[in-house]
């Protein structure tokens, strides 16, 4: 149940507080921590779970996360950085990922002495290289590898085609010994994060296989490199479709920890990046109902906010779970209209075709103007990834009702 009783309570109570806005999150950060603290109990010890701030990087959510006791958050910007720093995350639990890092992001990363910047091509290398004998200090890396093999049933795939991210798998193996060469670069291994959103045991699974073999290739071919950390990204997904097959983390543990031994990979460090899985169903988003009205034999749902505000379901064109919270409003007119078990438009206050709420029309029991219209698996790239300032709306407030 993506509205569990307290939180529609809460939001109940919330929108009643005109001071709150008639648009806002929702955040119940237990939620976080609990979903961390059985991965913890389930993966073997030598995974380290690191926190892809990027799915949400509301300071609340760093904090969940530190108080969760993940190894670290794993950031693609400076600006993401500084905000892990700030809320309590110590340099050498950050690990630096991302295609384009800038000179002054690099110098950052240096100077700040995180735990590893993972290097995505050529160029960068050279650059962290001479930004380090600047400094004169060894930076730990792991290099990035476009993969040359896909994984099924992804929500987002990174590999096996043209890509941005990393150096191809093709490449790599060239490129490596001018890599590994330079001298104030320690390589401790491999980072591939090939899909997000998988659901599927077995592709999330063959996924780290290939990262493993892989990994035991680059030993073979260049002798006096070790992998002693292999990061195989993550992308656990996130049922949104509500079909009941979620994401089943003592399988993956269990059938982790047997490949992990399958290999003779046991003591090594591991890496797992997760943004999503941690954070999806920790948030909720609200806007309340300014307008019903029928529109060529259609319902019309006009809510305050919009995709401004929330923006992931008509991007990526689904539909996340949504409920209506009555709050009982009293009529404006007689005769207004209200929907009643039908199906309807969701959109938003924006003067364009594309604010919608939910990427296809959906059936509700009942709403009426002045009800909050609630969007759920809200937590993950809400806020953060939305375009807030189009039309200058005001900004949703970000509340949480539980840490
Ligand atoms: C975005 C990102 C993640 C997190 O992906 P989720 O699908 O939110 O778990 C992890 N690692 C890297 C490198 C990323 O870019």
């Amino acid at each position: 149940m993506f509205l569990p009783a307290h939180v529609r309570q809460s939001i109940a109570k919330l929108g009643a507080d005109k001071t709150n806005g008639r648009s806002f999150f929702v955040y119940d950060l237990t939620v976080m921590k609990a979903k961390i603290a059985a991965l913890k109990a389930a993966l073997p010890q030598e995974v380290g779970i690191f926190y892809a701030m990027k799915a949400n990087p509301n300071a609340s959510f760093l904090k969940a996360a530190l108080a969760a006791d993940v190894a670290g958050v794993e950031i693609a910007s400076i600006g993401e950085g500084r905000k892990a720093l700030e809320a309590g995350f110590a340099p050498k639990q950050i690990v630096f990922t991302g295609p384009g890092k800038s000179p002054e992001e690099l110098e950052w990363a240096v100077s700040t002495g995180i735990k590893l910047v993972h290097v995505e091509s050529l160029t960068e290398a050279h650059r962290l290289e001479q930004i380090c004998a600047r400094h004169g200090v060894m930076q730990e890396i792991l290099v990035r590898v476009n993969p040359n093999f896909h994984v099924h049933d992804a929500q987002a795939s990174f590999s096996g085609d043209s890509s941005k991210f990393g150096i191809d798998q093709e490449l790599y193996f060239g490129q490596l010994p001018q890599i590994a060469a330079l001298p104030h670069l320690a390589f401790r291994g491999l980072h591939v994060y090939s899909a997000s959103g998988v659901l599927q045991l077995d592709d999330l699974l063959e996924n780290c296989r290939r990262v493993f073999e892989l990994a035991k290739e680059t030993e073979a071919r260049v002798p006096g490199l070790q992998c002693s950390t292999i990061d195989f990204g993550g992308g656990f997904g996130i049922d949104y479709l509500e079909t009941g097959r979620g994401f089943q983390p003592e399988a993956y543990a269990a059938r982790l920890t047997a490949l992990i031994a399958e290999h003779g990979f046991a003591g090594r460090h591991f890496v797992l990046e997760l943004g999503r899985y941690l954070t999806a169903d920790s948030g909720w988003y609200c806007t309340e109902i300014v307008d019903i009205k029928t529109s060529v034999g259609m319902k019309q749902i006009v809510c305050q906010g919009g995709s401004h505000h929330f923006r992931r379901p008509i991007a990526l064109k689904i539909n996340h779970p949504v409920d209506v919270v009555r709050m009982n409003a009293p009529a404006i007119f007689d005769g207004q209209q209200s929907v009643r078990n039908e199906t309807a438009f969701i959109g938003g206050a924006l003067c364009n075709s594309a604010d919608k709420l939910t990427a296809t029309p959906v059936h509700l029991e009942a709403a009426d103007i002045g009800d909050l219209f609630v969007v759920g698996l809200a937590g993950a790239y809400g806020y953060s990834m939305s375009h807030l300032d189009f039309l200058s709306h005001p900004r949703p407030l970000e509340i949480v009702i539980a840490e």
